[in-house]
């Protein structure tokens, strides 16, 4: 039933031709009507209290399961939907709940669950990616405040960030896992400068981010000085619930059956149907991994290696879907979303250009299957 209340929900808010192709839908958005639409939609959904669903009822949550999360996430991007902020509401809630304080729960959780902001993921460094605790951007404390200098990179959303949580280095002479600190900043702050970078479909997923004497209230400190590290690995835990993954390969690989039954030699020819047959397995199989981690949390667990076993899966699953995608339409599916002889406005073109970084985003697959191996299987580090 609740499926079908967001599925209702978005087939009335969004507009009948509505296409997206993209992983992100936000990437799609040009012009400031686009942005005015993503907004109000954003707030509906806080309206009827989705953005925070499964938070406690004290923090203006529904107090409603992981499950029922999960659901409303895989129809949000099935439908290729704007305005769920996956920043804020996946990977900073949870982290903000469980080791905020309560003054900043009452401060951040409450816009987040009305919709108010946008935020961006300050993670990543030049030399700190898959090696995250190489952190190198630098917080010195100066009375109340800490003041930042450094570099963050591949840093999606952050121009139009009204804050980000960031991973600084605080104590540069402790071993690196141990000397870093988990910042919440009000991006409006002097000091910091933000250049786009450009993905394969020429859309500003990513910026630069410049922190020139940045600074930052001691207030906005999570989980205590020099205890970032620990933060951060559960904001990385939360995003690795790949549900979202799962569903841009579900809306494909369902464009691909249309397009497949429309055209009968291949709807009856055995290597295709093999091959879809193969792709929809494998699609719910990701499926299951994401609810099943779902389920883990609504009993209290933590889903680490299980959340790596998911996006390592689905990870592949995209690029096998990419793959198949141009195999099948041939070289039209190459075409973009201008051309009027794109097939599925464009899809394969945008799965093939942009699903195969996102096995990289959130730790790659080497990165996953290092943690299945130490976490799961309990091998040597
Ligand atoms: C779509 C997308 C969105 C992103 N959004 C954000 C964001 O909002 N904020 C943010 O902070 N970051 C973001 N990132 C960055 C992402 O977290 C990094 O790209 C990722 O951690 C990998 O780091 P890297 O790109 O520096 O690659 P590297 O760490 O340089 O890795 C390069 C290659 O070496 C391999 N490798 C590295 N170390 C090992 C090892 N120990 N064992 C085996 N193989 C290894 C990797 O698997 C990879 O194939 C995003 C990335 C993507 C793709």
């Amino acid at each position: 039933r609740f499926r079908q209340e967001v599925r209702d929900f978005l087939g009335k808010e969004m507009p009948p031709d509505w296409m997206a192709v993209e992983f992100n839908p936000e990437q799609e958005l040009e012009t400031k009507e686009d942005w005015a639409f993503c907004r109000s939609l954003r707030r509906k959904m806080a309206e009827k209290g989705w953005l925070s669903l499964w938070w406690p009822k004290e923090y203006g949550g529904q107090g409603r399961s992981r499950i029922d999360y999960i659901i409303l996430r895989e129809e949000i991007f099935y439908r290729g939907a704007v305005g769920f902020d996956g920043l804020a509401c996946i990977m900073l809630a949870p982290v903000l709940l469980a080791y905020g304080t309560e003054e900043q729960k009452r401060k951040h959780l409450t816009p987040i669950a009305r919709g108010e902001v946008q935020w961006c993921q300050g993670f990543s460094e030049p030399n700190a990616g898959s090696d995250l605790a190489s952190v190198t951007m630098r917080a010195r404390e100066d009375g109340d405040y800490f003041v930042v200098d450094g570099q963050k990179c591949w840093t999606a959303m952050g121009q139009h960030a009204d804050w980000g949580f960031f991973l600084v280095r605080t104590d540069p002479n402790a071993a690196k896992h141990r000397g870093l600190s988990f910042l919440l900043v009000d991006m409006k702050t002097p000091g910091i400068s933000i250049n786009p970078v450009y993905n394969l479909l020429g859309h500003p997923h990513w910026n630069e981010v410049f922190f020139d004497g940045v600074r930052v209230p001691k207030e906005n400190l999570v989980g205590g000085k020099n205890q970032g590290w620990y933060v951060a690995t559960n904001v990385l835990n939360s995003e690795r619930v790949s549900i979202e993954q799962y569903a841009i390969c579900r809306r494909a690989l369902d464009r691909l059956l249309q397009y497949v039954k429309q055209k009968e030699p291949l709807a009856e020819n055995p290597v295709i149907r093999h091959k879809l047959a193969a792709l929809a397995t494998e699609a719910e199989v990701c499926r299951l991994f994401c609810y099943h981690t779902a389920w883990m949390q609504d009993k209290g667990l933590n889903p680490i290696h299980e959340a790596s076993m998911g996006k390592s899966f689905a990870d592949d699953v995209m690029v096998h879907i990419a793959d198949a995608g141009l195999q099948i339409l041939g070289l039209y599916g190459q075409l973009g979303r201008g051309s009027k002889w794109a097939p599925l406005a464009g899809t394969i073109e945008a799965t093939y250009l942009t699903y195969p970084p996102w096995t990289i985003g959130s730790g790659s697959q080497e990165i996953q299957k290092n943690i299945i191996a130490i976490v799961g299987l309990r091998l040597p580090r």
